[in-house]
């Protein structure tokens, strides 16, 4: 089978892309660059380069964007990873939503009116589409929708989740509406923690999500361990990669979405499984002993459907972390 992977570069797109080669996918990513496109290439393993190509594909935001790389060939799958995740945004609206919701919208689009032959598209979403702060559930799965206003998107704080939310809702209406070729499947994980991809060429340049590990790692939280921020919940991103290469083979996982969480993590547990694993950065960790800090009355998840129909087993917390760290040292180049 022959798949489509958008956001090539990104760090949950590195791991779907080694997935899916794992699995004998052909897979054309797309890149904004002939750079980040070489650069990604280069970082696969010799074994698998046979098939992997890269197409370019400039602002997802265009009308069109896809359209090019759509009309070039027949393909059996579409997984959608590309959308900007950061934490501050100049113009919520030009940075985030539009990308992410055109975006959305802009592929599922293209794939209709020029790819037949696709029979299956995997979006990821997050759970940011799922969880509903202030208004917290006390368990939350599939069936929760963060209920998140255009008005409130405008506040830069809140304006990631809702492009979340707001591109999925997108990508189920256009299903439900225009009765296309292929069939939806939708993947909500959580914060995702897991190894840094090879093709980064500087630190500075590691997703957002593996920030924290990051900084513990660099010594910047050495005076005293950051506050942890929502969602205290995360995921390894080699389980959201087979996550996203089974809801795209699985028959069963169309019209379907999928709440991915491992377990509860806070910053002063991060540190403290480095701490006992990594003896040579303990003069760059916090002092120990900082309590957990979740919320009181912190919500429950519940992830039985994704055991269930994808067959997740989920990686732990310590392994998660572990092998994150060690994508970092292992990076001699910085230093
Ligand atoms: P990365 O920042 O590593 O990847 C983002 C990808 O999207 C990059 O390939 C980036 O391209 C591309 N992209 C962003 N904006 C545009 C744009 N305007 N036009 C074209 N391409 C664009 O982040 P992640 O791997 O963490 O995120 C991937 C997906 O997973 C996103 O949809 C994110 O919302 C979702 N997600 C992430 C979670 C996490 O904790 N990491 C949790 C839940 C969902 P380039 O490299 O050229 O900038």
């Amino acid at each position: 089978g022959k798949v489509l992977l958008t956001g090539g570069t990104g760090f949950i797109a590195s791991h779907v892309l080694d997935s899916l080669l794992e699995h004998g996918f052909e897979t054309v990513v797309t890149v904004r660059s002939e750079d980040k496109g070489k650069r990604l290439v280069d970082a696969v393993d010799p074994k698998a380069k046979h098939l992997v190509r890269f197409a370019i594909v400039g602002d997802i935001a265009q009308d069109g964007a896809f359209d090019e790389v759509m009309k070039s060939e027949p393909f059996d799958y579409v997984v959608h990873t590309a959308s900007p995740y950061q934490l501050h945004w100049d113009d919520p609206v030009r940075d985030c939503l539009d990308p992410a919701i055109k975006g959305t919208t802009g592929i599922l689009k293209s794939t209709k009116a020029y790819n037949p032959s696709v029979k299956r598209v995997v979006i990821t979403s997050s759970s940011a589409a799922v969880l509903n702060p202030p208004n917290h559930r006390p368990v939350y799965d599939e069936t929760s929708w963060c209920e998140i206003t255009w008005e409130q998107a405008m506040d830069p704080k809140h304006t990631y989740r809702a492009s979340k939310k707001f591109a999925e809702k997108a990508a189920w209406d256009f299903v439900s509406t225009q009765s296309p070729n292929f069939t939806l499947s939708v993947i909500n994980n959580t914060y995702t923690f897991g190894p840094v991809q090879k093709s980064l060429a500087h630190p500075d340049q590691i997703n957002t999500s593996n920030h924290r590990i990051r900084d513990l790692v660099l010594g910047m939280q050495r005076a005293a361990v950051a506050s942890t921020l929502p969602p205290f919940t995360f995921v390894d991103v080699r389980d959201v990669a087979l996550a996203h290469v089974r809801a795209m083979m699985l028959p069963e996982a169309g019209g379907e979405r999928f709440y991915l969480v491992s377990g509860y993590y806070s910053n002063p547990r991060l540190a403290e499984i480095i701490r006992a694993n990594f003896p040579e950065l303990q003069k760059k960790l916090p002092p120990p002993g900082a309590e957990d800090d979740f919320p009181e009355g912190h919500w429950a998840f519940d992830t039985s459907k994704s055991r269930r129909v994808l067959g997740l087993e989920y990686i732990g917390l310590e392994k998660s972390v572990v092998d994150t760290v060690k994508s970092i040292l292992e990076r001699e180049d910085w230093g």
